[in-house]
């Protein structure tokens, strides 16, 4: 069964079951790609129904790694890990420490990281088991909070559709509708603001609502009400799925671009907005500053780097609407199409040259040396 799994859900170079039953792991690191490089991504900790549930989440998030590291044009591979339980629950440090110890014997292939269910305490308890963990505390050599550097990255995504769509060389004047006010949400309205944008907000959380619409003197929409606002631009920053059956036709803006993942219920919706003329900038491109300021970790931790880093979303995001352009494909495709270039392209010439994991090694010998 699990073989079958593998192969229909994008054929994954390795997948590593961990088991300790005195502590209660139960985990699966799934290792999609390292033709780029070593594969990063996060741990999730949730209450899977089934193993078999487990299994498909930690493939399908593993693969969206490999593609949203190369569009970003990192050196890095696609991975992700499934932590099995109720994260409210179930955790105590022997579980994560276990869990280190595991992927600590990938020596590197696999690097992970915070995610959904998991916190920088969790990620603390694994690095005192492996070097191989990003996103630990900055007292520890770690990077912190990634979301400023997803929001920069956001806010360069959202400057290159103003620029396709609107033709648009500031941001001065558009309308931008900000939904979800959360960790990247709130610094995507600094920015925006900064910016000399109009944005229009919204939030469930109403404390949150007011003291930013105070703050700065914004329009408040409805929570749900601003996907379809008078806006130019759709900033989706708090769940994902709000382009679905309900939503698409009643649209008004002509660019979707946030910082949300996942934001397309469903693949044909990318299609859609491409025939009522709405231009989207794909989630997993625009998103990606966070990744890049982990990444700058590997290689000896800057903000001012990371910052710099993340300006390169415009680029690729320009590279994006042009392969769309050319060949007449929703950005969506056009997306997967940059991702998958880059990882035959570079990723072929590094086999050529000097083998899968020689460049990675210099990164790793810095993490291992980092200071516990
Ligand atoms: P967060 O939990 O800090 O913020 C989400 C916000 O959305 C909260 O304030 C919440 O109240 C609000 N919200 C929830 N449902 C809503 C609704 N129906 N309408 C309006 N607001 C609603 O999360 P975050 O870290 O800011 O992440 C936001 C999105 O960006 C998520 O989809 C996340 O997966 C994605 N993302 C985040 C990062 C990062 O660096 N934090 C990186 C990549 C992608």
């Amino acid at each position: 069964m699990s073989f079958e799994l593998i192969e229909k859900h994008g054929e994954h170079e390795q997948v590593i079951f961990c088991h300790n039953k005195e502590v209660g792991l139960k985990a699966i690191i799934a290792i999609h790609n390292t033709s780029l490089g070593p594969a990063l991504g996060g741990t999730r900790m949730w209450n899977y129904a089934s193993e078999e549930e487990a299994l498909i989440d930690v493939l399908r998030l593993s693969k969206g790694m490999t593609y949203k590291a190369s569009a970003a044009g990192l050196n890095l591979g696609g991975g992700k890990a499934v932590i099995i339980g109720d994260p409210k629950k179930d955790k105590t440090e022997a579980m994560f420490r276990a869990f280190g110890t595991y992927v600590n014997s990938l020596r590197g292939r696999y690097i992970t990281a915070e995610d959904v269910g998991t916190t920088v305490t969790d990620m603390e308890y694994v690095f005192m088991e492996t070097p191989f963990v990003t996103g630990i505390p900055e007292a520890l050599g770690g990077s912190g909070d990634p979301s400023p550097y997803t929001a920069h990255g956001v806010l360069m995504g959202i400057k290159a559709s103003a620029k396709e769509k609107l033709g648009a060389d500031t941001l001065k004047g558009v309308r931008v509708a900000v939904q979800g006010l959360g960790n990247v949400g709130s610094h995507l309205v600094n920015y925006l603001v900064s910016e000399e944008a109009i944005v229009s907000v919204a939030d469930i959380d109403q404390e949150k609502v007011k003291l930013i619409s105070e703050k700065h003197g914004l329009k408040v929409e409805d929570a749900n009400g601003i996907i379809t606002s008078d806006c130019d631009i759709y900033a989706p920053c708090a769940l994902g799925a709000t382009i679905n059956d309900e939503t698409i036709d009643k649209l008004q803006c002509k660019v979707v671009a946030g910082g949300a993942n996942n934001q397309l219920a469903e693949a044909r919706h990318g299609a859609a907005l491409k025939e009522l003329d709405i231009l989207y900038a794909p989630d997993f491109v625009i998103n990606a500053g966070g990744l890049m300021n982990v990444f700058v970790e590997l290689e000896g931790y800057s903000a001012d780097r990371a910052i710099d880093k993340t300006n390169q979303v415009y680029d690729n995001m320009m590279e994006v609407f042009k392969i769309a352009k050319d060949e007449n494909i929703p950005t969506e495709l056009a997306a997967n199409a940059l991702a998958e270039r880059r990882i035959q392209l570079i990723g072929g010439l590094r086999q050529q040259h000097h083998g899968r994991t020689a460049r990675p090694f210099s990164t790793l010998r810095e993490m291992t040396n980092r200071q516990k």
